[in-house]
């Protein structure tokens, strides 16, 4: 494959944008380096980049492009909004539409408020959870990435871990130190720290199925035990369900698991590829929030009428009979279809699956915290990344990512990206 004008254009990106890339997990710093690849346009399962390289898509931008880029029922939805006025600065009636699919969709919700990611999303139940229950720590799990505000950027995972600064420069200390940070699926540690600094959490923050050191769920029993140490020390459980919600039902990882926080963070799929953030809970909780209560937290932008519109129209995609099915199909099929070709070859992998969403693991056994996801081979990683793409696949750069299904993916896809996976590990 050539790649001669993506190659241009990070040139000339390099002069313009720092790193050349608008987030940093789009660099292909992690994988040995290079010009990422720059797309033109999507349809579907594919996309396509500006040397015209076709490739079966993975990344779906992060998680949020779960029915397939371009959906025509989304896309019309957009344009749609695109042509009524995309902000007005007043309310709408999208707002209250969304709201009610939102909160019929996630019982624990009985709230909800719209912002524009989820950064900004997870920092507002962080100040909520503060101001309902008057402390100020947090407890997190390490590797979980929650945006990239101050009070998170501790042992945060994929795109910081993976760029070698788990801790931010310019993050104050004393932000650092209202944060504690233990092992996930480790209770004895978050007990220790819930007896450590009694009476000062505010919250455990939790990805309820980890997305940020690869696909990582819980062990039985772990969520509603966080529940019950929270509740007793007299914290908040918030859900960072960025990620996870709509990923694995029509709904929440709280119906997964059939355990509720008290609050919850969304952004992602819910957007159907626009910005979009999300939080919610408790009544009384979020009667904290402005201009009911003390906290404060607003938006030029939230609620915009093209976000809404195109979080509805993804909504009413994923609504469907049999498309949890379906993602959960395919991802079964690769999974296995890379864990036969693995064997062939000869190549020491782990795979985490939960329905669509996977992760390959090299050079280790199991995968349930931050620390064995780190053990993990990232030099093989990197090459096999970069065989995946010159077999027209692409991935998300970097060992600790997932590989997303959409509902646009289909056998012969996943066939043949078994095939290429043969043959990539055939080289390694
Ligand atoms: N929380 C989780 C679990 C995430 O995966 C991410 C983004 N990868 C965020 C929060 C931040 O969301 P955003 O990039 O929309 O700010």
């Amino acid at each position: 494959m050539q790649f001669t004008k993506s190659e241009q254009l990070h040139k000339e990106a390099l002069e313009h944008i720092v790193g050349g890339v608008n987030s940093p997990s789009r660099s292909y710093k992690a994988v040995g380096g290079g010009s990422p690849v720059y797309m033109e346009r999507g349809q579907g399962a594919y996309f396509y980049d500006v040397d015209g390289n076709k490739y079966i898509d993975y990344l779906a931008a992060y998680g949020p492009i779960i029915t397939g880029h371009a959906h025509p029922h989304i896309a019309k939805a957009i344009s749609n909004a695109a042509s009524n006025g995309v902000l007005f600065g007043t309310p709408t009636q999208l707002e209250n539409k969304f709201a009610k699919m939102l909160k019929e969709a996630i019982p624990s919700l009985e709230k909800v408020r719209f912002n524009n990611s989820g950064t900004e999303a997870v920092m507002t139940t962080i100040r909520v959870a503060r101001a309902y229950t008057g402390r100020t720590k947090i407890l997190k799990f390490a590797g979980c990435y929650h945006g990239h505000f101050d009070a998170v950027l501790v042992q945060a995972g994929s795109g910081p871990s993976t760029l070698g600064t788990p801790d931010s420069a310019g993050v104050p200390t004393s932000t650092a130190e209202d944060v504690i940070t233990v092992p996930f699926n480790d209770l004895d540690a978050m007990k220790e720290a819930l007896n450590k600094w009694n009476n000062e959490i505010a919250a455990v923050l939790v990805e309820p199925i980890v997305g940020n050191f690869g696909i990582v769920e819980p062990h039985e029993g772990f969520l509603q035990e966080v529940n019950n140490l929270a509740h007793e020390a007299g914290a908040l459980v918030i859900y960072d369900e960025v990620i996870t919600a709509f990923r694995f039902t029509y709904g929440s990882a709280q119906q997964v698991y059939g355990v509720e926080p008290d609050m919850t963070a969304m952004g992602k799929i819910i957007g159907g590829g626009l910005p979009i953030g999300a939080y919610g809970g408790r009544k009384e909780i979020m009667e904290q929030v402005a201009p009911l209560g003390p906290a404060y937290q607003a938006g030029t932008m939230s609620g915009n009428p093209a976000s809404m519109a195109s979080g509805i129209a993804c909504l009413e995609v994923l609504s469907k009979e049999g498309v949890y099915e379906k993602l959960d199909q395919l991802g079964e099929r690769l999974e296995k279809g890379i864990l036969e070709k693995a064997k062939e070859h000869s190549i020491h992998i782990t795979i985490n699956r939960l329905k669509g969403a996977l992760t390959v693991y090299f050079g280790v056994d199991q995968v349930t915290n931050y620390a064995e996801a780190e053990a993990s081979d990232g030099e093989a990683f990197g090459r096999f990344f970069k065989l995946m793409l010159n077999e027209g696949v692409n991935l998300a750069p970097s060992k600790y990512e997932a590989w997303f299904l959409t509902t646009e993916h289909t056998e012969e896809d996943i066939d043949q990206t078994i095939e290429a996976v043969g043959r990539a590990f055939a080289q390694m």
